[in-house]
């Protein structure tokens, strides 16, 4: 993105998505349960790194093979930083983003 940045809405409308199939690579991500919904949002988010680091993103839908490794770890603890100067310290941050959120996980 560049300045002006767009709203998400406007950036997501934007986003370019591909069809992978048959490919090999790894997939990292994150679940946020409901209890910290303001933090991120809700469910799965996970990107994809395809093993020849050619292909990858985020990750809209996606089938594992039967005989896949899957390793998790439960984070009991994650830390956020935010900026302390620059343009986003004058961002108004009290708009309820949900909505704009919800459909653009869709
Ligand atoms: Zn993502």
């Amino acid at each position: 993105q560049e300045k002006p940045y767009p709203n998400m809405t406007v950036a997501a409308a934007g986003e370019k998505v591909h069809t992978y199939a048959n490919v090999t690579g790894t997939v990292v991500g994150f679940y946020t349960p409901v209890f910290i919904q303001d933090l991120n949002t809700v469910g799965y988010h996970l990107h994809f790194l395809s093993d020849d680091h050619t292909m990858g993103g985020h990750i809209l839908d996606m089938t594992v093979p039967a005989n896949s490794s899957v390793e998790y770890d439960i984070t009991p603890y994650y830390t956020v930083a935010l900026p302390t100067s620059g343009a986003f310290t004058g961002t108004n941050l009290t708009a309820n983003m949900s909505g704009a959120v919800a459909a653009v996980e869709q």
